[in-house]
């Protein structure tokens, strides 16, 4: 009976997922935002105010007023017309103000932040590109993605060093992701996680051996016996398919409006390029077997990361547990390796109870021999992203 209860949970959630929209309205944003401007470079969504704490704002304006150049920023929250233009919408914007400096469009997501911006200098180009600053950043992923100003303060230090060569700062303790168990970070650790970093850009692939060693040995730990609640009906597998063929579509989408731009930038064909290789990879796990509930996942994981990568968003790994759970965007530790996991996940970990995790065959998937599938051998990517040169160069991939 939870078995049943806990499915229906899950598709009542699933159900208030965001629909991909046929036709995106509201065109008289960009407007709204640059005449908002004119009296605040700082412009916070309507809908955000009541809920916006004024120390983010007195934060994210103090940064701007420190900058060499005018910065404008804009909050708003995740719409589908936004889901359509946001990787166009610093451009956008400033061809309405026609003014130089760096726009930061920072976006609220099913409650993390991510933001996308472009630098338009005074002087015209010269020294680094925004982008390559980005890519370099080591501290990216430690950034706080639950409030808005850790990553609009943390762009208007990277275009600083984009403008005039200066280092960038380390990030503000205030601003680094909290409840972060104290860790001591092997060279490994940083490998693996700055293979999320660079991501699409460098295309830097490492495979962590010591880590997939580590791994291996969890297939010996089994769950408590009460956790392995039996087979998950079949409709659960469907609607993971149906996530999947939702987000290749959208993905799919995302990558043809970076194709259909007049001059697309160096990023942004470096973004197409990631996500293309993510989504043949998703195609490929959706042709192969449709009722194997590993191929569908990691269908849906590989469409997500391209529609975030294609649309100017960070790429995320997924929920080490369960892939279908929201990204993770937490690290935990679980023995002797550190793993991504989504906040509810996380939350159990630091309550010492391990997550369900997904099962396949009454088990959690990381039980399966990982031999036999680069899913499991890489958490869905959670530990290398490596995840779909190793699905194209597979002939098959099965468990
Ligand atoms: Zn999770």
């Amino acid at each position: 009976m939870s078995v049943r209860r806990t499915t229906a949970t899950l598709l009542a959630v699933l159900a208030f997922l965001p629909a991909v929209p046929a036709h995106a309205a509201a065109p008289e944003k960009p407007d709204q935002i640059v005449a908002a401007w004119s009296k605040d470079r700082v412009y916070v969504d309507e809908r955000l105010r009541p809920a916006m704490p004024e120390v983010e704002l007195t934060r994210i304006r103090a940064a701007a007023k420190a900058a060499d150049f005018p910065v404008y920023v804009a909050l708003v929250p995740q719409t589908p017309y936004l889901r359509e233009v946001l990787y166009d919408l610093p451009t956008l914007l400033q061809a309405r103000t026609g003014e130089p400096g760096l726009y930061v469009v920072e976006v609220v997501s099913d409650g993390y932040w991510h933001g996308v911006e472009e630098l338009y200098r005074p002087g015209g180009l010269k020294g680094k590109t925004l982008t390559s600053v980005r890519a370099e950043d080591k501290q990216r992923l430690d950034l706080d993605t639950n409030r808005p100003a850790p990553d609009v303060i943390r762009t208007i230090q990277q275009a600083q060093t984009a403008y005039d060569g200066r280092p960038l700062p380390p990030v503000a303790a205030a601003d680094l992701e909290p409840e972060r168990p104290s860790r001591g970070e092997s060279v490994t650790d940083q490998e693996d996680r700055a293979t999320f970093i660079g991501m699409g850009i460098g295309g830097v692939l490492s495979f962590v051996l010591t880590l997939l060693l580590a791994f291996r040995r969890k297939r010996h730990r089994r769950p408590s016996a009460t956790q392995a609640a039996g087979k998950r009906p079949n409709v659960y597998t469907e609607e993971i398919r149906r996530q999947a063929d939702s987000m290749i579509k959208r993905a799919t989408q995302a990558v043809k409006r970076i194709e259909n731009k007049p001059q697309p930038t160096l990023e942004q064909l470096d973004r197409r390029d990631d996500a293309n290789r993510r989504l043949a990879a998703a195609r490929k796990l959706r042709a192969d077997d449709p009722d194997d509930l590993l191929a569908v996942a990691g269908a849906l994981v590989l469409a997500r990361q391209a529609e975030r990568g294609a649309s100017g968003a960070t790429v995320q790994p997924p929920c080490f547990f369960d892939p279908t759970h929201k990204p993770g965007t937490q690290q935990v530790r679980w023995d002797d390796v550190e793993v991504p996991a989504c906040k509810v996940c996380a939350a159990r970990m630091a309550k010492d109870q391990t997550p369900r995790g997904l099962h396949v065959k009454s088990v959690p998937y990381w039980t399966l021999d990982p031999k036999k599938s680069a899913l499991v051998a890489t958490g869905f990517g959670a530990l290398s992203d490596d995840l779909p040169e190793r699905i194209i160069a597979r002939a098959e991939d099965r468990r």
